[in-house]
């Protein structure tokens, strides 16, 4: 048995039992919550060490009730790389960045989608079907596959080739949806009766929250069971912000943080889709979705968000922000992050590097302060962004001078 305890209605606090399949409250997304008192009784620090490197490693704090049902790739203890070169570019003397990309389908993803799918195989689910845009729907056709569940994925037509093509070879069934992500959302949410699948709509089921959670414990116990100053998160659904914010509480509560700090959450997004900039601009709780949404960074591109006043109270509690990175420059930060530090970074990301730059030149980050950027998902799987290299070379007759003028 796990130390869940309840469910809890994010919206207005009802109270809902666990251990029976739930969705939303009002429309809006549920808390797990644990019985935390009895976890920091059975359950110390030390004993996570002597635990393989995964996400499981935190298994008092996770939901799953049955070890059996739990579906795995090995995901997790992603690596926490210090990134002098970048930092220095920047203007920063600690930077690192928790690099995610290195996860099962190559990006974070895996965390949230192996623990909803290990709940669903659980709860005996045996279809599920999801919208998606982007990662989201090939880490949940892996998962399926590995259960042994049946996956149903609806994407936009224009969704990157790389992502509509692993959610196949995953053995999803997938459709092209000639419309945008809430679109392909209100297929998904029509169908559940008819085809009677269960809806794995972000934060439309509680348990993929639990999965995203762990980057904040990994973070904790790979500082030394501390928090660093700040974190800069790409926003789209916002589960990881929502659940980092969430871990660190849990740590707290258990009592294993050293130093109980908590970090600034910095809410990055595209400039060309940012409705939780702009309600934390306006100083609203709630989001209104863009006019017309549009960036490559393709995991950013959600214009509605059921869980964006828990993204908007997490980054006010944390005396965080909410910041746009500019489109233009998705490319170039791409470039300077892999180039200078050999980490493989997301359009997403660059985004928030962008964010990060104009916050340090304008003198509200100091240099001195250590910033954790979380790479989401590797470059291999947005080729679109990328410069093909030109240069040929005849193998019979090779012009030296063009390879020597290229160092
Ligand atoms: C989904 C996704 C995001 C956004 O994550 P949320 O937790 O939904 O905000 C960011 N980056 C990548 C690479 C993604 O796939």
């Amino acid at each position: 048995m796990s130390f869940v305890a309840h469910l809890e209605a994010a919206i207005d606090g009802t109270r809902i039992p666990a251990r029976t399949i739930q969705t939303t409250h009002e429309g809006r997304p549920l808390w797990v919550r644990y019985d935390l008192e009895t976890i920091s009784r059975s359950v110390s620090r030390s004993d996570l060490e002597s635990r393989p490197p995964s996400l499981w490693r935190y298994r008092e704090l996770l939901p799953v009730d049955d070890d059996d049902a739990i579906v795995t790739l090995g995901e997790g203890m992603s690596p926490l790389i210090p990134c002098p070169h970048l930092g220095e570019h920047v203007g920063l003397d600690r930077l690192f960045i928790k690099d995610e990309s290195q996860l099962p389908t190559g990006s974070f993803k895996a965390r949230g989608l192996c623990m909803a799918v290990s709940m669903a195989k659980q709860f005996g689910i045996r279809r599920l079907a999801i919208p998606t845009a982007g990662n989201a729907g090939g880490a949940m056709a892996a998962y399926a596959a590995r259960a042994g569940i049946e996956s149903f994925v609806f994407m936009p037509a224009d969704t990157p080739l790389i992502n509509r093509v692993e959610a196949s070879l995953f053995g999803a069934k997938v459709f092209l949806v000639n419309g945008l992500i809430t679109d392909c959302g209100a297929v998904v949410r029509d169908g559940a009766e008819r085809m009677g699948w269960f809806d794995f709509s972000t934060l439309k089921e509680p348990y993929r929250i639990e999965g995203k959670k762990t980057m904040g414990l990994e973070l904790a116990e790979q500082l030394g069971w501390r928090l660093p100053d700040a974190i800069f998160y790409p926003t789209g659904g916002g589960t990881g912000l929502i659940g980092m914010w969430k871990a660190f509480a849990e740590l707290d509560a258990v009592g294993w943080l050293g130093r109980r700090e908590r970090p600034r959450m910095y809410s990055c997004q595209a400039d060309g889709c940012a409705p939780i900039v702009s309600a934390f601009d306006r100083n609203e709780r709630f989001a209104e979705p863009p006019a017309s949404p549009h960036t490559v960074a393709s995991g950013l591109r959600v214009p509605k968000a059921l869980g964006d006043f828990m993204i908007l109270d997490a980054v006010r509690a944390s005396g965080g922000r909410a910041l746009a990175g500019r489109e233009n420059r998705i490319r170039e930060w791409m470039t300077i992050a892999a180039s200078l530090e050999g980490v493989s970074l997301c359009p997403e990301t660059a985004i928030c590097l962008d964010a990060l730059a104009t916050e340090v030149a304008a003198g509200r980050m100091q240099r001195d302060e250590e910033v954790v950027v979380f790479n989401t998902g590797a470059a291999q799987k947005y080729p679109e962004t990328m410069i093909e290299p030109t240069a040929r070379i005849d193998h019979q007759n090779v012009d030296w001078d063009l390879i020597a003028s290229a160092s």
